[in-house]
């Protein structure tokens, strides 16, 4: 018999959507309605009765034995590594920094390897924020700076810009879209004007709109990042005679040139436009609730990732504290992954390093674990893969349920809305929060 469950939440990408309706029959999602291209195969291929795959050294363990075997890495290590947490959830992140207070562990999550920058910068100049709600009733300009919603984030425009707000009824015709990038994408084809910046020129343009803004003279017949001054000044004109702005920035302006420096110098253009208008600036985050582990590595230590918990205390310093460096430095003896898809980001060098490393992953099910238990048993190869097989073999593996599939729990939009997340299909799967907490247990069992 099927059922509907309405207003389910997406956690593929940080808009989390949160208006999907999912259909389930026989223990399987088998429609996805308002899901986007990229969630909906997603939706689709989640089960209830995934495969569980829990390994020691590569040989089928029970939970309780891998738990232990975890427990035994831990408490042999002397500077345990936490990395991840994207694809976790608030429980499972908040269990993650329990854990690493235990062990004096340094946590890092996946933000240190994409937007670190941004959080650098912000920590630095502040940040004019707004809801994307609020976004959607008051904008009338919207700019997306090194960023392409139309791939990265599918609905971002169908809910930020064409949807009519109690400013903007319209909707789209409300609204003026700019896009600013150093190539045509998909999303500057749908905006109102392209402004086209010389590679690793962002920063030479945005302080050139700020020093318009300030009325600072510029020569007229310079070039910046590509741009006549008659065309910065068009733009700058653009942005201050707007009524209610919004710069949404992403991975362009982050991962190139003097990156924190680039995305310090749009918060305080933004702040700038303030004298003008009411504008506000937010992070393109990327998928996963990376934004929900910011936020609970921050009411836990105070600090947003990158946090070294040895003296007993935290400490902050990226860069010093990053899972990347301290790979690189050889200064970590075993690593716990909530979530494996962030050994991807890291380099060469701190993937190698990780491999010769005791390691526990602990992973979702990956989609071709989403078959009925016939097919599993028929295929166990194909059927019981994880994420972190395809790039390093873990000491430990363990399959932890999807949080917002078969678990509760809590995703942070973009915006840092904590949104909740409802089970839709039953499992047996153990969250990584019991997961986590488990070894705490062992752990301490063995030093009371
Ligand atoms: S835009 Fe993002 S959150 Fe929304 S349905 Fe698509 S992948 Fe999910």
């Amino acid at each position: 018999m099927s059922r509907i469950i309405e207003d389910v939440a997406c956690t593929l990408c940080g808009c989390v959507c949160d208006d999907l309706n999912i259909t389930t029959q026989g223990g399987r999602i088998v429609a996805a309605e308002h899901a986007c291209p990229m969630a909906e195969p997603w939706f689709l291929k989640q089960a209830g009765n995934a495969a569980a795959v829990t390994r020691f050294e590569g040989k089928p363990a029970t939970l309780e034995q891998a738990i232990l075997h975890a427990a035994d890495i831990l408490r042999n290590s002397r500077a345990p590594l936490i990395y991840g947490l994207s694809r976790s959830s608030t429980p499972g992140q908040r269990a993650a920094v329990r854990l690493a207070d235990q062990l004096g562990a340094t946590i890092d999550t996946t933000a240190s390897t994409c937007h670190a920058p941004s959080i650098v910068a912000l920590q630095t100049v502040g940040e004019s924020t707004s809801s994307l709600g609020e976004v959607r009733n008051r904008a009338d300009l919207v700019v997306y700076w090194g960023a392409n919603p139309v791939v990265s984030h599918p609905r971002h425009l169908e809910r930020c810009v064409d949807a009519p707000g109690m400013f903007a009824p319209r909707g789209r015709a409300d609204r003026r879209v700019v896009v600013v990038d150093v190539q045509e994408t998909a999303s500057s084809e749908l905006a109102d004007d392209y402004i086209e910046v010389a590679p690793g020129s962002d920063f030479e343009v945005i302080w050139a709109l700020r020093a318009i803004l300030n009325n600072t003279p510029l020569r007229r017949e310079a070039n910046f990042g590509g741009l006549s001054l008659e065309k910065l000044e068009w733009l700058a004109d653009v942005l201050q005679s707007c009524r209610y702005g919004v710069f949404f920035f992403g991975l362009g302006l982050t991962n190139q040139g003097v990156a924190h420096a680039n995305v310090e110098s749009l918060l305080r253009l933004t702040t700038d436009l303030n004298a003008h208008t009411r504008f506000t600036a937010r992070r393109m985050r990327v998928p996963g609730d990376v934004a929900g582990a910011d936020s609970v590595l921050c009411w836990q230590t105070g600090f947003p990732f990158s946090v070294n918990l040895s003296r007993g205390f935290p400490r902050y310093s990226p860069g010093e504290y990053s899972a990347n460096t301290l790979l690189e430095r050889e200064e970590v003896d075993a690593v716990v992954l909530v979530g494996s898809e962030g050994v991807e980001k890291l380099s060469p060098q701190a993937q190698e390093q990780l491999r010769t490393l005791p390691c526990i992953a602990l992973d979702y099910p990956q989609p071709q674990d989403a078959f009925p238990a016939t097919a599993c048993s028929a295929t166990p190869c194909s059927a019981t893969t994880l994420r972190s097989e395809t790039t390093l073999s873990p000491t430990v593996q363990i399959t932890t349920a999807v949080y917002g599939i078969h678990r509760a729990g809590t995703a942070y939009r973009m915006d840092e809305i904590p949104i909740p997340l409802r089970p839709v299909l039953t499992s047996t799967l153990p969250s990584d929060e019991e997961v986590l907490n488990a070894i705490g247990r062992a752990i301490r069992q063995h030093n009371p």
